[in-house]
C-alpha cells in the first residue's frame, strides 16, 4: 500500500504559523545575553528564598524549579507553544511532519508482526498537534488497523498544555473523567474513539507493548554544568549576586559534587552538560521495550557528546538571559545523542542519531510534499507548504540540527527466534524505515 498516497486523501489541516518564529534549536549562549525583562517575577523570590536558605543550587534543580514547579514553573499554567508563545516545534509548522512519524509507527506495527494491540505513548505533548497528525494518518489506513486496538498514553506535567491537548485530541460529546490524585489524572476518548490517558510520569503508564514519542521533550531535562579547572571539575550553581540583591549570578562549586559521577573519565571537553533523568527516562523505556517490544522515536536537537555550552532561554521568540525574570522563559539545553545511547545499556538497539533532514527524506517527505502539493489549489496554502518544507528540511533552519533516534528490540534488527530460519547462520538485518543501514550502531 502506497501510504503517502493513502495519507492524502483529505483537506488540508488548517494553517499552521512559520515566519518569523524562532524555533529553540537554533542559538548557543553562554547565559550572557541582554536582560529583556528585569522584573522579580515570583519565581525570582521563591529562589531567592531557597538559596537564603540552603545555599547555591545546582543547574539541574534551577532549571527543574523554573520549568515543573507546580506552582509556578513555566510549563506548568500557560502555552508557550506558536505564534502568541515564545517558540515554535516542527508539528506546528508543518502537518507533514507528524504525517510521517504515522507512517513510522505503522511501518514499525507491521514489521514487528502487526501485534493486535498497541499502546501509543507521547512524552510531553505539547499541544497534542503532532499526536493529531499521527492519529488522523492512522484513520486514513483504517483498514490496516482495523482488528488492532489502539489507546494513547500522555505523559505531560503541565495542567494547561493538558487541557489544551484534550481540546485538541478528544471528542467534546463525551466528559473527561479528572482525577487530580490519582497517577491517571484525566481520561477521555478521542474524536476518532481511541481512548487516551494523561500521567505525570512514564512510571505510571502500563507496561504494555508499546509505541513511545518524545518529541522536543528531552531538551527541556534538567541539565547538571560542569566546568574544568585545575583542582579538577567544578559544577556550575546559581547563587544570589552579591552586588545586586534581587539577581542572580553563575558560580563554581568550591569543591567536587556527587552529581560529578556523570562524567565520563576520557571527558576531552572543558565544560559539560549532563542530564541525569534523561537517563532515567532512557532505561526506562529500554526497560520496557526490552520486555514488551514496540519501539521509541526521539526527536530533538542535540549532539553527540561534542558540544559544551548549550544552556539557553526564550522568550517571545527570542533569545533570553537563563537567569534573568525566571518562570517567564522557556530553558532549554541541546540533548547529548551519545549520553542516551549509553543509557540504554544494550537492552535494546539503538539507530541514529540521524539529522532531521536525512530521516524526513527517507520517510518520502518529497513525496509527501508533492502529492499534497497537487491536490492544494489555494495559493496561501501551496506557500504555507513549501514554507514549513523548507524550515523543517533546510540545513541551516531545522534539517541538520535536528535529530532522530531510535530504541527498537535487538530482535527487530536480527530476526526473533521463531522468524529466523534454522539454517541461516546470520539472520539478515531487517531496516527500519527511516534509518539507513549505515546510520545503525
Ligand atoms: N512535543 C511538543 C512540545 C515540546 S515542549 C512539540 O514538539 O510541540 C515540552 C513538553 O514537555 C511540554 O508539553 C511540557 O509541558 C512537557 N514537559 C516538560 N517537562 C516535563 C516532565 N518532566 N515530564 C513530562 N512532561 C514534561
Amino acid at each position: 500500500m502506497n501510504f503517502l498516497a493513502a495519507a492524502g486523501a483529505r483537506r488540508l489541516c488548517a494553517m499552521r504559523a512559520v515566519f518569523p518564529y524562532l524555533w529553540r534549536g537554533k542559538y548557543f549562549s553562554s547565559g550572557n545575553e541582554p536582560a529583556e525583562n528585569n522584573s522579580v517575577t515570583p519565581m525570582l523570590r521563591h529562589l531567592i528564598y531557597k538559596i537564603k536558605s540552603t545555599g547555591p543550587i545546582t543547574v539541574a534543580e534551577y532549571m527543574k524549579e523554573v520549568l515543573t514547579n507546580p506552582a509556578k514553573g513555566y510549563y506548568m499554567n500557560r502555552d508557550m507553544l506558536g505564534e502568541e508563545g515564545d517558540f515554535i516545534t516542527s508539528p506546528e509548522i508543518s502537518q507533514m511532519f507528524g504525517e510521517l512519524l504515522g507512517i513510522w509507527f505503522i511501518s514499525e506495527w507491521i514489521a514487528a508482526g502487526k501485534n493486535s494491540a498497541f499502546q501509543l505513548v507521547e512524552l510531553g505533548p505539547g499541544k497534542g498537534t503532532l499526536l493529531g497528525d499521527i492519529l488522523r494518518v492512522f484513520s486514513q489506513l483504517g483498514s490496516l488497523l482495523k482488528n488492532c486496538d489502539i489507546s494513547l498514553h500522555l505523559v505531560e506535567v503541565s495542567q494547561k498544555l493538558s487541557e489544551i491537548q484534550a481540546l485538541t485530541l478528544t471528542e467534546e460529546k463525551v466528559p473527561l473523567e479528572r482525577n487530580a490524585e490519582s497517577p491517571v489524572y484525566m481520561k477521555g476518548v478521542t474524536k476518532s474513539g481511541i481512548p487516551v490517558s494523561w500521567y505525570r510520569d512514564l512510571q505510571d503508564v502500563p507496561k504494555e507493548y508499546s509505541f513511545y514519542l518524545a518529541h522536543e521533550f528531552f531538551d527541556v531535562l534538567p541539565v547538571h554544568k560542569f566546568q574544568k579547572t585545575p583542582h579538577g571539575w567544578r559544577e556550575v550553581l546559581v547563587d544570589i549576586d552579591p552586588q545586586v540583591s534581587d539577581k542572580l549570578r553563575f558560580v563554581l562549586a568550591p569543591c567536587a559534587t556527587p552529581a560529578e559521577a556523570f562524567i565520563q573519565n576520557d571527558e576531552t571537553r572543558d565544560h559539560v552538560e549532563v542530564c541525569p533523568e534523561a537517563g532515567v527516562v532512557i532505561q526506562e523505556l529500554s526497560e520496557r521495550i526490552s520486555l514488551t517490544g514496540g519501539a521509541a522515536l526521539i526527536a530533538d536537537y542535540g549532539h553527540d557528546g561534542t558540544k559544551t555550552d548549550t544552556f539557553r532561554g526564550f522568550c517571545g521568540h527570542r533569545l533570553h538571559d537563563v537567569l534573568t525574570a525566571p518562570g517567564t522563559a522557556d530553558l532549554t539545553a541541546d540533548v547529548d545523542f551519545s549520553y542516551l545511547r549509553r543509557m540504554s545499556q544494550g537492552k535494546v538497539a539503538s539507530l541514529g542519531p540521524i539529522e532531521q533532514q536525512t530521516f524526513l527524506r527517507n520517510m518520502g517527505i518529497d513525496v509527501r510534499l508533492k502529492i499534497l502539493l497537487d491536490k492544494t489549489e489555494e495559493p496561501s496554502l501551496r506557500q504555507q507548504l513549501l514554507q514549513g518544507y523548507n524550515m523543517l528540511m533546510n540545513p541551516m533552519k531545522m534539517g541538520e540540527r535536528f535529530n532522530f533516534l531510535a530504541l527498537v528490540p535487538h530482535q527487530r534488527l536480527h530476526g526473533s527466534n521463531h522468524q529466523t530460519n534454522a539454517r541461516q547462520s546470520k539472520p539478515s538485518p531487517s531496516p527500519v524505515a527511516g534509518f539507513g543501514e549505515l546510520a545503525w550502531r
